[in-house]
């Protein structure tokens, strides 16, 4: 030991210890096939790593894309462990002080973390109180009139039937524009309300005809990072072999066709799609309704930020899908749920995906075919599943093996959802002017489409649709004051199919 305490063994240096030199080979050492074989002993004798993360190192993946995966996830570790620090020092900083400082805009908002912490960070419009939403129009109650002599209300009156009209422009298809009359007093004859809707129709296919040419646009953009890292870990894991390119690009979610590998031991099918919901909420706030008065899921609705309501979007869907797999109908089947992914069976073969029936050019024997199939469906969806589709077309009907296949179920409700049979309204016009125009003479009228499918026997009048739909809006009016009354949905297999017009009139 010198006389700074140093002993002549270990001389420490200021930058820290080095680390013991490689014993020098020599070069024939270096050449010698031995010597190889055994340093490969050594490398597979090494620890495997079991951690995803980390099995990047494993050398399986070694092009720049995995580079900058892993430099990403080192960062989101680092970034968390700053954050972590940072709430401590916040703690220690503040102590017991009733008045306290938030240290929150030195935090590192990282793009890819993935913890609970940053789910706010979302394009994010809340609907939930949407100042241009009119009050609920005043209902005539079950006796068919409001007030007494000269004052006498009834559910025919003008101004009532017209306010009535506006207030349905609210359940016209998401993608049309309304403006703001909504929440003026308007009154609509049905007379104007009739060709309103008619021109929605025909505004509603031109748009679709516009969508069709945005899904063959560019998917770069589509998925955030946060999501891309997902769909990475799934790939790492094994769960899925390869993700291949973009199927659709559409509104709510953007679809992958990728090759299924191993989930906890068991196969997940050889080809399979990924539905993922967009992050981006502005899409989603004109579907609020499909999910916040879906008793399922209502009370986790109000509760959740809006990153966890897209989960829900996917988890509604998977739900969905079971339902229908159960009682037979041709869909889907759900392999895996991860956040705001779905994974399911893909309709197709060989990556090549089933053509939507409006894509399809059916001989007429196919296409009769093809409607006495999606007439079943809807009837199995609404009696076996008790569900109604709510986006029901022939955009979200596949053609495969001879079979129709139905799809896109995430805002699909119970019929005694406050607009279930009014979403069901729609859906049967959608199938009833798709079949008619492709020809087939067996299609119902959108009336008796309706009834078949439910059972019931409203009264129709081919020319009134305004009439029909108040004879639907009747009917859920009875469900909700069951609701309130019962504090249950009405049991569907209790209405006994009789139009309740005519029962508000025998009251
Ligand atoms: P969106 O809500 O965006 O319309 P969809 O569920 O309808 O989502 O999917 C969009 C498109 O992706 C469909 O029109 C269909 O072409 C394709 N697709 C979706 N799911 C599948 C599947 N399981 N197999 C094959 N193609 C699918
Ligand atoms: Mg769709």
């Amino acid at each position: 030991m010198d006389q700074l305490g140093r002993t002549s063994e270990t001389p420490k240096s200021p930058w820290g210890g080095c680390p013991p030199a490689m014993p020098s080979c020599s070069l024939s050492d270096v050449m010698s096939e031995e010597l190889a074989r055994q340093l490969e002993e050594e490398n597979k004798a090494f620890p495997s790593l079991t951690n995803p993360e980390v099995s990047l190192l494993s050398g399986e993946e070694t092009d720049t894309n995995s580079d900058l995966m892993l430099a990403r996830l080192l960062q989101m570790q680092y970034d968390r462990e700053c954050d972590t620090q940072l709430r401590r020092e916040e703690r220690k900083y503040n102590g017991e002080s009733k008045v306290s400082i938030s240290f929150e805009n030195y935090r590192t908002a990282h793009p890819y973390d993935g913890s609970e912490s940053s789910e706010d960070e979302v394009d994010w419009q809340d609907t939930r109180d949407d100042p241009y939403k009119p009050d609920k129009p005043q209902v005539t109650p079950r006796k068919g009139f409001t007030g007494k002599g000269k004052n006498i209300t009834t559910k025919h009156d003008e101004v009532v039937c017209g306010r009535k009209n506006t207030a349905r422009m609210d359940n016209f298809a998401p993608e049309v524009l309304v403006g703001d009359g909504l929440g003026m007093d308007l009154k609509l004859s049905n007379q104007v309300f009739n060709s309103l809707k008619q021109h929605c129709h025909s505004e509603q296919r031109r748009s679709a005809r516009l969508h069709d040419k945005k899904e063959h646009s560019t998917s770069e953009q589509a998925v955030d990072p946060r999501t891309r890292l997902l769909m990475y870990k799934m790939v790492s894991a094994g769960t899925l072999e390869r993700i291949n390119g973009c199927i659709s690009t559409g509104k709510e979610s953007v679809v992958f066709h990728a090759n299924g590998g191993m989930l906890e031991e068991q196969p997940v099918p050889e080809e399979v799609v990924l539905k993922v919901f967009k992050t981006t909420l502005n899409e989603f706030k004109n579907r609020d309704r499909y999910i916040k008065d879906d008793y399922r899921f209502k009370d986790r609705f109000s509760k959740l930020n809006p990153r966890k309501i897209i989960r829900l979007w996917a988890e509604k869907e998977m739900h969905n899908l079971a339902r229908m797999k159960k009682a037979g109908i041709p869909c889907p089947e759900v392999a895996l749920l991860s956040k705001h992914i779905l994974v399911m069976s893909f309709i197709g073969k060989d990556h090549v995906p089933a053509p939507k029936l409006k894509d399809t050019m059916l001989g007429a024997a196919d296409m009769k075919t093809a409607y006495y199939q999606v007439l079943q469906m809807m009837q199995q969806m609404y009696q076996e599943c008790n569900l109604v589709h709510a986006d029901l077309s022939e955009y979200n009907m596949l053609w495969h093996q001879g079979q129709v296949w139905l799809i896109d179920v995430s805002q699909s409700v119970e019929p005694s959802h406050p607009h279930g049979l009014q979403f069901l309204f729609r859906d049967c016009t959608n199938v009833s002017t798709f079949f008619q125009k492709r020809g087939v003479a067996e299609a119902m009228s959108v009336y008796e489409l309706f009834n078949c499918v439910t059972g019931l026997d409203l009264t129709i009048n081919e020319e009134d649709e305004a009439e029909f739909l108040a004879q639907i809006e009747a009917l859920e009016k009875r469900n909700e004051d069951h609701v309130q009354k019962r504090g249950k949905t009405f049991p569907l297999s209790s209405w006994d199919g009789s139009p309740p017009l005519k029962h508000a009139a025998d009251d």
